[in-house]
């Protein structure tokens, strides 16, 4: 059976539990420990895949097709996890599951009620993730401890010491610990309220994080030690850092490491070997090279909303021992003032996945751009099916568009492939009763046989590959001929030749366009070979100048 760790949040909302909970699974896995990582997130939509990316930034894709929150990415950034289903709960889809039993009569008659029975459904999700073949399983709960809406979460993980033995569950807490500049002092208030608060639900944390924007003296630990009625050692500084792939090792030099094996009695475990986080984090700070990549889309400055792939592109810098600049450039300021003025400087273009009209033809613009100036353009779902309308449009002069934006296109070469759910399910209704509005979209990983001798063939040095979808529309094969005649390059497809995957162009430095999200699976440690690939173009065409 695992041990579990449970991560909890107070004070402020936004202080790095994912990447705290990330961190800590990366330092377990350095010790040679299997590790899980899964979220709990109290909101009551059943997924976030209905959500806005304003409102919640991006949705996170498993290989099982879950749309998910976007801290599993962090999860499968940081660890060896290959999340699913399981790894990712709301309140939602805990209600959903004890009402859909009520309906059924399956509580044969009991009043159906927060607790006992949706604590021990939240119980129960908690086991479906921590399986046997891991050693440990981190457990996040979403939000602050205090909101309304976390209460059951936090009940039920309270229960949970008892089920399985108190030796085998810890509780680490993630607080503030803010710098008050009028008093020159590091503040330990608000942390000892959130620690008060806590405990009044029946938890003593073991481990507390403390962010803050400074190191903490061993004066301000004891003190918070003491006020929170912990030992000073299982206060953990989790002091700002330049890349979040310092966290890892910074917890080691906080003694982190020593502190979860003497308190969840992992004896015996070698030291944690941190050698390829350390070479990540050399080669984040102290990059030899440089490009700048604009990603030409609609939710720019809310950076979260495309954390995969900035992530993404952070690691096809490091494979390429780089610094990667973005520049965020929305789509319809070059609609209003023209290419020139904003991607002149850049080294690379991007246009990432989205949905809707909004600013499309400014990024067919930035796209044409890219083509003509023979500047590297990765494409990625909406910015492959954007490339295609762009060199059906201006090269093979046909009235192209995509039917999600014009549903009268004359040339529909994106559209709505009706066929494709017979192709995954050989059912129709069957496809459409999986859920009702996700029941539209090619969600999770789906496999790609690539052609040889193409870029893509090369950057993967694989016969087949898997990538993860998430998207309603697809290339129309109908136009494939003469796109093909003139001078695209479809690089992948799925096995039976029916969807285009990839498109390339030859007559270009690194022009390749995927109807899949490849940021979905790229590692720090293990950086996805279409970023590395197009990083290696844009430092080598390199147009943007630095002091
Ligand atoms: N809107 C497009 C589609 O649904 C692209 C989606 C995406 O980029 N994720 O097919």
């Amino acid at each position: 059976m695992p041990k579990y760790i449970f991560v909890t949040g107070g004070v402020v909302s936004a202080l790095g539990k994912g990447i705290a909970a990330s961190a800590m699974g990366a330092l377990l896995e350095a010790k040679g420990l299997r590790v899980t990582l899964q979220k709990l997130d109290p909101y009551i939509n059943v997924d976030p895949g209905t959500l806005s990316p304003f409102e919640h930034g991006e949705v996170y894709v498993t290989d099982d097709g879950c749309e998910t929150d976007l801290d599993l990415g962090h999860y499968e950034r940081f660890t060896h996890v290959r999340t699913s289903v399981f790894n990712n709960f709301t309140t939602g889809k805990i209600y959903n599951n004890v009402i859909t039993k009520e309906r059924r009569g399956d509580y044969l008659g009991d009043t159906v009620q927060v607790v006992p029975h949706i604590t021990d459904e939240i119980k129960k999700a908690i086991k479906a993730a921590a399986t046997e073949e891991y050693d440990v399983a981190i457990v996040e709960i979403g939000g602050t401890v205090g909101d309304i809406e976390s209460l059951p979460f936090l009940e039920a993980i309270r229960q949970f010491r008892y089920d399985v033995g108190r030796e085998n569950v810890l509780y680490a807490h993630l607080t503030l610990v803010p710098y008050i500049s009028a008093a020159g002092e590091l503040k330990s208030k608000p942390t000892q309220h959130s620690v008060k608060e806590l405990r009044a639900i029946g938890i003593q944390p073991d481990v507390l994080f403390c962010r803050a924007d400074r190191a903490l003296s061993a004066d301000v630990k004891r003190k918070i030690a003491l006020h929170c009625n912990l030992d000073p050692d299982a206060v953990i500084a989790a002091v700002d850092v330049e890349t979040v792939y310092e966290v890892p090792l910074c917890f080691k030099s906080e003694g982190l490491d020593k502190l979860l094996d003497k308190k969840l009695s992992l004896d015996h475990l070698p030291e944690p070997k941190l050698s390829t986080w350390e070479e990540v984090a050399s080669r984040i700070k102290e990059p030899k090279f440089e490009a700048t990549i604009a990603i030409v889309g609609k939710y720019v400055g809310l950076k979260d909303a495309y954390k995969s792939l900035t992530e993404a592109l952070i690691h096809g810098g490091i494979a390429n021992n780089a610094r990667v600049n973005l520049l965020w450039v929305d789509s319809e300021e070059i609609e209003a003032k023209g290419t020139e003025n904003f991607l002149s400087e850049v080294d690379g273009i991007l246009v990432p996945g989205g949905f809707g009209t909004r600013g499309i033809e400014g990024k067919i613009a930035a796209i044409r751009y890219a083509r003509e100036k023979k500047i590297p353009y990765f494409g990625i779902c909406l910015g492959m099916q954007t490339a295609v309308i762009e060199f059906s449009r201006n090269i093979c002069k046909l009235s192209a568009n995509s039917t999600e934006f014009n549903t009268s296109a004359k040339d529909p070469v994106i559209y709505l492939m009706e066929k494709w759910y017979n192709h995954r399910t050989g059912n129709i209704e069957e496809r459409t009763q999986d859920s009702q509005m996700g029941g539209t979209m090619r969600l999770g990983a789906y496999p790609c046989v690539l052609r040889h001798g193409t870029r893509a063939h090369k950057a993967y040095g694989a016969e087949e590959i898997s990538e993860r979808h998430r998207h309603r529309y697809e290339f129309n094969n109908a136009y494939k001929d003469v796109l093909c005649e003139n001078g695209l390059v479809v690089s992948g497809t799925s096995p039976d030749g029916e969807l285009v995957e990839i498109v390339e162009l030859i007559d270009h430095p690194w022009f390749v366009a995927c109807q899949f999200h490849p940021e979905f699976k790229s590692k720090p440690i293990e950086p996805h070979p279409l970023f590395k690939g197009f990083i290696e173009a844009s430092i080598k065409e390199k147009r943007s100048l630095f002091p």
